[in-house]
């Protein structure tokens, strides 16, 4: 069971990746993954069109979404899985999630215009599948056209983060109403790659525990954003508080993740999977027609 190919994260045109959900489900089949979900930044218009891609080419499918919350002053994401992708609260939520965007959007340009760098409003837009959700990876990706940094990796060193160019602070959704949509939705809530965040010792408590007291059930401990250490520090932590685990690669794009579709290591063996506690959500492909 912890075994499983799942990868139970990544990003499409969606949101703020390059490749459809039909070219992703495509490179997860072709990259040996068994489970996979779509996890867009607050959107799921691209869920009807993942599990429909996966079915078409005999991937299992949970539906996936990745929120943004605020938490003592952080930016934190939670991922939903094996919610149900018509339900009115989710669709909500997000829409109210997502409306802040493009006022921010403007705002970065402006403060990116004051060290000189002209046009990126409509530079980052151009990226942009989806101009409901421009985010700080499209303002990356101008960044890097326009030979201000060499890829995205040097952006997020020295724009669009606190205390640099092009960062404006933004009140996104509380960790109340993110767990709470997706639970009301059928849905599992998942703390994603918690190593990211720059959470002291008890304020990374305060996460862990406000989030299982609201229902919240897992954590990634196996992703693209968790160095070894980091892995094996999670699963102490999955232990610890009771939660299931999550594997997810976050991929965006081919030229600029270093973390492929389903390339990461197993699941620890003694945690408990989030997909043995979503079996009844797997949308199961068709079995391959016998010849
Ligand atoms: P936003 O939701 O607009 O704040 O954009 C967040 C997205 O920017 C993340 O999902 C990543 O894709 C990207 N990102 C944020 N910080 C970094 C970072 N330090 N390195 C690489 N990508 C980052
Ligand atoms: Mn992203
Ligand atoms: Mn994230
Ligand atoms: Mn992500």
């Amino acid at each position: 069971m912890n075994t499983l190919n799942a990868d139970l994260h990544c990003h499409s045109v969606v949101s703020d990746g390059t490749l459809t959900p039909e070219e992703l489900a495509q490179r997860a089949k072709a990259q040996g993954v068994e489970l996979w979900s779509l996890t867009d930044h607050d959107e799921i218009g691209g869920q009807a069109r993942a599990a429909a891609a996966a079915a078409a080419c005999g991937l299992d499918y949970l539906t996936g979404v990745e929120i943004s919350v605020t938490f003592l002053h952080q930016t934190v994401h939670i991922v939903g899985l094996g919610f149900d992708a018509d339900n009115a609260q989710l669709h909500r939520g997000l829409q109210q999630t997502r409306g802040g965007r493009s006022q921010r959007a403007q705002e970065m340009a402006t403060d990116l215009a004051r060290v000189g760098i002209k046009g990126a409003f409509e530079g980052a837009l151009k990226y942009a599948g989806n101009p409901d959700l421009i985010s700080r990876t499209h303002f990356a990706r101008f960044l890097v056209e326009t030979g201000v940094c060499k890829d995205t990796y040097e952006v997020f060193r020295k724009y669009l983060t606190e205390g640099k160019p092009g960062f404006v602070a933004h009140r996104w959704a509380s960790l109340k109403d993110a767990v709470h949509w997706i639970t009301q939705a059928g849905g599992m809530a998942v703390i994603a790659h918690p190593a990211r965040y720059k959470f002291s010792a008890n304020e990374e408590l305060a996460l862990f525990i406000e989030f299982k007291a609201l229902g919240g059930k897992g954590v990634e401990v196996v992703t693209g954003s968790h160095s070894a250490a980091e892995c094996v520090s999670y699963t102490e932590t999955a232990l610890e508080f009771g939660l299931a685990a999550s594997r997810g690669s976050d991929f965006h794009s081919p030229a600029e993740s270093r973390t492929e579709l389903g390339s990461l290591p197993a699941l620890p063996g003694q945690l408990t999977p989030v997909w043995q506690l979503l079996a009844e959500r797997i949308q199961h492909a068709r079995a391959p027609a016998r010849v």
